[in-house]
This record gives structure tokens, sequence and C-alpha cells, in this order.
């Protein structure tokens, strides 16, 4: 099968952004065995594009094409694809539901043009886009293949890794292999450095990182003639990745982070509560996401005024009057407190400003502190982190949980 990627976007063909997409597209193709002779670039013009598609299919079989999955009118590289291969387009029901919910969850009004997001011909393979709002997609005709794909790397990669690839998997001779380790607490520029020899001298089996939702995937994929051949092949760069990365390793292929704590807590018999100031439930939700949890997560407490960490877990007001309620000191009485009254063996906290208002030059916007209460033993953690408030609170919960993680190892 011979390949072209096409990266489309008038900001690539002036220079202001570099197209990195097609590097990597570049290099998981021929990880992948597929041969790729060409790579362009187009801007957001539908001559142009209809002329680049036209050109890209005269020559290759698949044609990668990112970018210009928007809900502008300049965003036009599905529209232009519908129309080279003669396809009227309808809502995709499914994938306007996920765009209608993604803006209630970030709690953005929604506007006309993004319901363009959602049109498909109806034979197409819709990607679904866990990052973004755009989702992807693929339609094969007569031989040939396009795979639409969005242009921020971030939602790029991980729909590339997770649809495309096994997809493509039916033009491969043997089986594709692939194993998925879950990395929390390392950027993704550590985490490619930690294994950039790896990556720059990989053949088969071949890793592939990529962030998703505030944590690293370490994709491994290993092509062979069986799957017993495929899952041997990829045991050695397994132990590598293992033995570099150590405990940044929290699980493998679908898990959660909260799932792996709340098998922990009840493995080890431990009961657990939570007072949540910033991230308001958000830490408590997710510890109920585990199914059986009822066994070790004894009590829930929102304590959002000043008020109510006095009397519901008993924080000092000499505390809070002296170094405020985002303090470590707040965060160390509320965790003390919660497990105190809950009567569990560990109480974490949260106390923090997600602003978007709020922070000062002392206390900016971002600035968490968590507690854990353990052993009669209690600790914080600071954290200045970035983002939305949506994305301030998230980012706060995910870091408190994995931190109550490691201390469980
Ligand atoms: P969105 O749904 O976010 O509008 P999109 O699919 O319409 O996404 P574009 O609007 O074309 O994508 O690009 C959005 C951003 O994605 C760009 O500003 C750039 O940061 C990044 N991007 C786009 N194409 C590439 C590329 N080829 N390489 C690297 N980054 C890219």
């Amino acid at each position: 099968m011979k390949a072209e990627i096409l990266a489309v976007g008038t900001e690539i063909l002036l220079g202001d952004i570099v197209n990195t997409n097609s590097q990597y597209l570049a290099k998981r193709l021929a990880d992948l065995g597929i041969s790729v002779y060409h790579q362009s670039v187009v801007g957001d013009n539908p001559q142009r594009l209809l002329e680049a598609y036209r050109l890209a299919f005269s020559r290759a079989d698949l044609v990668i094409a990112t970018g210009g999955l928007g809900p502008t009118k300049d965003d036009l590289t599905k529209e232009v694809a519908f129309e080279y291969f003669g396809k009227q387009s309808v809502v995709h029901k499914p994938s306007l539901e996920i765009i209608e919910n993604y803006f209630k969850f970030m709690n953005r009004p929604m506007v006309k043009s993004n319901v363009k997001q959602a049109y498909f011909p109806v034979d197409a393979v819709i990607l679904p886009n866990n990052n973004g709002t755009a989702p992807g997609c693929i339609i094969e005709e007569n031989g040939k293949m396009v795979a639409l794909l969005p242009g921020p790397p971030r939602e790029m990669k991980p729909m590339f890794e997770e649809t495309v690839v096994p997809y493509l998997q039916k033009y491969q001779q043997g089986v594709l292999v692939s194993k998925v380790l879950r990395v929390i607490g390392v950027g993704e520029s550590s985490a490619e450095e930690l294994i950039e020899d790896i990556l720059d001298n990989q053949s088969n089996p071949t890793v592939a990182p990529y962030a998703k939702d505030g944590e690293m995937i370490f994709r491994i994929t290993a092509k062979a003639n069986t799957q017993e051949q495929g899952v041997k092949l990829m045991e050695p760069m397994e132990a590598i990745i293992r033995s570099r990365l150590g405990s940044n390793i929290y699980g493998e292929g679908d898990t959660t982070l909260e799932n792996v704590l709340g098998g922990m807590l009840i493995d080890k018999k431990l009961t657990i509560s939570t007072a949540e100031s910033c991230t308001g439930g958000m830490v408590a939700t997710k510890l109920i996401n585990y199914p059986g949890i009822s066994s070790v997560f004894m009590d829930g407490a929102v304590t959002y005024s000043n008020e109510a960490k006095m009397s519901r877990l008993g924080v000092s007001k000499e505390t809070l009057d002296k170094y405020g309620a985002v303090s470590s000191e707040v965060a160390a009485e509320m965790a003390q407190g919660i497990a105190k009254t809950a009567g569990t063996d560990i109480g974490i906290s949260t106390t923090g400003i997600a602003g978007p208002d709020g922070g000062s030059d002392e206390k900016p916007v971002g600035l968490v502190y968590v507690g854990l209460y353990m052993k009669d033993e209690v600790k914080t953690k600071m954290f200045k982190l970035s983002g939305d408030r949506q994305k301030i609170r998230e980012r706060a919960t995910m870091q408190l949980l994995d931190w109550v993680r490691r201390e469980l190892l």
C-alpha cells in the first residue's frame, strides 16, 4: 500500500507553524511498513485542496490529511474530500451528541458552526476525538482511502494510534499486536527523552508515546505472524520501558488512575475520605467511578467556605486567619479533619485557586495545595497548575490521586 500525507493549513504554508504532524505520520507509517513517496502541504483553499486530493490519489492508495476539521468556513478538508469522492454528508447524530456534551462540560456555548463538525457521508467510518470537538473519519471507495484527522497534534496522535492504525491492519500481512502502558507524572517531552534512543532506532516492535487527558500513553506495537509471536516480541520492549519509567507507569490497557487506586485501597483494606475545596467533589467522583469502592470510600465533604472548613472538618480559625484558606497548613488540617470525623485510615484534601479570578502575586491562579493524612501522619504538596478553571481542577484531582497511589506502592 502506498500512502501520501497531506497537511492542510495556510499557517503551515506561511511558516507560522512547523509541520510536525507530517513528520509524526511519516515515521509511524514507515514503522508500519507502509510506503510514503510524497508528502504535501496545501492552504485553506477549496480549489487547491481538490487539486491536492486529485494529485495525491493519482499516485497513492491512502491519503492521510490533517488539519482543517474545525468549525469555521475555511476549515474545508472534509467537505472537499466528500466532494472528491462524490459523497453527500448528513448529520451523524452520535457525533453531534458528543460535541454538544463537550460544550456543556466545558461550560461554553455551542455555536451553530460546530454542527458542521458532525457532518459525514453515511458510509464513512467515524473516528471519535477524545481530546477536542472535531471527529475524524475514514472514507474508502474503489480501492482509494482517505483518513481525515484533526490538526492539533494532541488530538491527531491519539486518533491515529487508536483508530487508524487498527483500521490499517486489514492491509497488513500478519497481525499487528499492541499494548498500552499508561504513565502519569511525567510530561510529554521528558517521557520522550527517557526513551529517545529507542524512538530513534526502533523497527519491530515500535513504541509511540503521546499525551492524552493529562497522562502519557506509550503504545507498543509489534508486527508478527500470530498474536502469540507479537506478544513475545513486545515483552523485551515493555521491560525496557518499565525499567526507565518505573512507578510513573500506573497501569495498562484501558484502565484508569481511579481504577488502579480503587483496587489498591480495596486490596490493602484501607478506608478513605475526601475533603475538597477547589476540586468541588471531583476527587470523590473519580474514586466513586470505581465499582466496589463502597467498601473503602466512607465520606466526601465539599467544604468551599471557611465556615464549612471549620465546622465540618475542624480547621482552626487561627490557621485560616494566619495562612489563608489556600495554604499547606489548611490542606493538612482538612485532610486530618475528614479522616478523624469519618473515622478512615486515609484522609485527602484539596484547596487552591482555580481562577479565573481570585489570584494574587503571592497566590496565583493555579496554586493548589493537597493534603494526605495516613498512619497518624499528615503531609502536603503544592502544585502550580496551568489551564482554565476546569483544567486546573482536573489536574489537581489527578495529581492528588496519583500521589496517594505512589504513597501506597
Ligand atoms: P480545530 O478543530 O482545533 O480547529 P483543525 O482540525 O481545524 O482543528 P487546524 O485549525 O487546521 O485544525 O489547526 C489547528 C492547530 O493545530 C494549528 O493552529 C496548529 O497548532 C496545529 N496544527 C495544524 N496542522 C498541523 C501540522 N501539520 N503540524 C503541527 N501542528 C499542526
